[in-house]
């Protein structure tokens, strides 16, 4: 007796973008296409035609779900005028009760630093209005 096994991957292929370019469909697909080409170069395997469905997720995606300024995905870039001291403060200039907290602040982007963020803001907070 003959089993037919079907194998199905699935894979999410990352890239890096500025924000705020523009986002279309034709782009998406002409990306795509060369994110395909270099992974079959890469690999020396036919990838492409096998792909059954595809979905992206781009700077209008994450303006629309997320309201991301500019479509922004990773925080600040790290530009000189956006790093360390420079980055944004975690408490507003003007409105003293008003803080911040998240990857667009310090200690920046990704997880664990947005987490700690968080327990720093808590932190000032509490100093400040101790009852
Ligand atoms: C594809 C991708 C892969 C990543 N991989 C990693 C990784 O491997 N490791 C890692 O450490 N980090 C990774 N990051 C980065 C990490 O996800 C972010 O740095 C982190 O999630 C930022 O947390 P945050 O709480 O500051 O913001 P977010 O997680 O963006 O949360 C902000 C929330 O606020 C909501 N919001 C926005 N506007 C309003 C409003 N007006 N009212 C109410 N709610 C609002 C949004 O909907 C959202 O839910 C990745 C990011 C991306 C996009």
């Amino acid at each position: 007796m003959h089993q037919l096994l079907l194998l199905e991957r699935k894979f999410v292929l990352l890239i890096p973008i500025a924000v705020d370019i523009e986002d279309s469909e034709a782009i998406r697909e002409k990306y795509f296409d060369i994110m395909m080409n270099r992974l079959e170069y890469l690999t020396g395997q036919s990838i492409k035609q096998h792909v059954i469905v595809k979905k992206s997720f781009a700077i209008a995606d994450f303006k629309k779900d997320y309201n991301s300024f500019g479509g922004n995905a990773y925080g600040l870039a790290n530009t000189l005028k956006q790093t360390a001291i420079f980055k944004p403060s975690l408490k507003n200039k003007k409105i003293d009760n008003l803080f911040y907290a998240g990857q667009l602040t310090v200690p920046g982007p990704g997880v664990p630093p947005s987490i700690i963020s968080g327990k720093i803001v808590a932190k000032q907070i509490i100093k400040q209005f101790p009852n």
